[in-house]
């Protein structure tokens, strides 16, 4: 397990929001017991999680996108770092304006809370037959389980709804089946039924 230690300090310092500890461990530990070797991830931020995936092996191959250019710019910096240009492919771009051809056994949707049925509905093509989908923050700090009634922020309620109704559409799904669990900030782990 190699400590990204800079790059979790600058995270906290500037409140952007990499995956938590024991998630991030769960996810590299996936990648490696199920050989996972081409991965998409849906909102870099400054590249740790992007990073920390790329370094479960050598042959490991990801492409992630991301929308903000101060965190983008940010992202290059770290890949380079690490010396992981040859097997990151990073896009500055609004996910929803990027088109991919290629299949991936993972793809990561780490984005907007609210947008997670449509980051879905656009990237299951780019889906292998035997892929997993992962979506991170399905627990929201503990407030998809705490209740609409209870959050006094109208925005926070806002994604707490449409964080529900992506849970739901991931229970109900036809095509998928979830597994949920609660470790980090909730993990929803997809693969096709
Ligand atoms: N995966 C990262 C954390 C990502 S934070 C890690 O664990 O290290 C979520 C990021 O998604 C933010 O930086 C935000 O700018 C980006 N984002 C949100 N909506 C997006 C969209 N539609 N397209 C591209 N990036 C998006
Ligand atoms: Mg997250």
């Amino acid at each position: 397990m190699v400590h990204l230690l800079e790059i979790e300090e600058y995270a906290k310092e500037n409140n952007i929001p990499i995956m938590q500890k024991d998630g991030i461990e769960y996810l590299t530990n996936y990648i490696k017991e199920n050989k996972v070797k081409k991965i998409l991830e849906i909102g870099s931020a400054i590249g740790y999680s992007t990073i920390k995936m790329a370094l479960v092996s050598d042959d490991i191959y990801v492409t992630t996108i991301e929308r903000d250019e101060k965190r983008y710019l940010k992202a290059i910096q770290n890949i380079k770092k690490y010396n992981l240009e040859n097997r990151i492919t990073i896009y500055l771009k609004d996910a929803f304006d990027v088109e991919l051809d290629d299949k991936y056994d993972l793809i990561f949707i780490d984005a907007a809370k609210s947008q997670y049925i449509k980051f879905f509905e656009k990237f299951k093509k780019n889906l292998k037959d035997n892929g997993t989908i992962f979506s991170d923050n399905l627990a929201f700090h503990g407030l998809v389980e705490l209740g609409e009634e209870n959050i006094d922020s109208r925005n926070v309620r806002g994604i707490v709804r449409k964080l529900k109704k992506y849970i739901d559409f991931l229970k109900n799904n036809e095509e998928f089946e979830t597994k949920f669990i609660s470790i980090g900030d909730g993990i929803g782990i997809t693969t096709k039924k």
